[in-house]
């Protein structure tokens, strides 16, 4: 997509720093440089977001998830943290469906919070709602 940052850095036309490529996926390290090694795991081809990705995709980058997770755990990292946020609501700031690998220390100093939201429902009733099937 011609606007959208990633699918320029899949194209080389806007640098990265890449750590790992095959025909489909592209992981290069997050220009925030907030975490050491906060790696970008992404699809080559331009889907917007989980929702957007098809299945075969979708586990094709979940499995580099992995494998880069584990090659991380085997530099010195002490675990990760996934994150993919999902639409702008979840504060998904760039269209083209990634996951974030946070690579993680202890006492690292890096914290991923969760401040609880506004409205809190009731579990059972919510439980009726959202459950798939029976
Ligand atoms: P999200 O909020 O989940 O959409 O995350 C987008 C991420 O992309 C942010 O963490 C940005 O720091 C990162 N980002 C944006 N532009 C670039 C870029 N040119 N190279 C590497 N990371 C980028
Ligand atoms: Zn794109």
């Amino acid at each position: 997509m011609k606007d959208c940052i990633f699918c320029k850095i899949v194209k080389g036309d806007v640098p990265c720093y890449k750590i790992y490529e095959d025909k489909d996926i592209i992981a290069f390290l997050d220009i925030a440089n907030d975490v050491p090694g906060h790696t970008l795991v992404l699809p080559k081809k331009h889907v917007l977001d989980l929702d957007d990705c098809d299945e075969i995709l979708y586990k094709k980058v979940m499995l580099t998830c992995k494998k880069i997770s584990r090659h991380y755990l085997g530099k010195g990292f002490e675990g990760v943290n996934l994150v993919s946020n999902c639409k702008p609501c979840s504060g998904q700031e760039v269209s083209h469906f990634h996951v974030h690998i946070i690579p993680r220390k202890e006492n690292d100093g890096a914290k991923l919070t969760l401040t609880p939201a506004n409205k809190k429902e009731n579990l059972e009733e919510l439980v009726k709602k959202l459950r798939i099937g029976n």
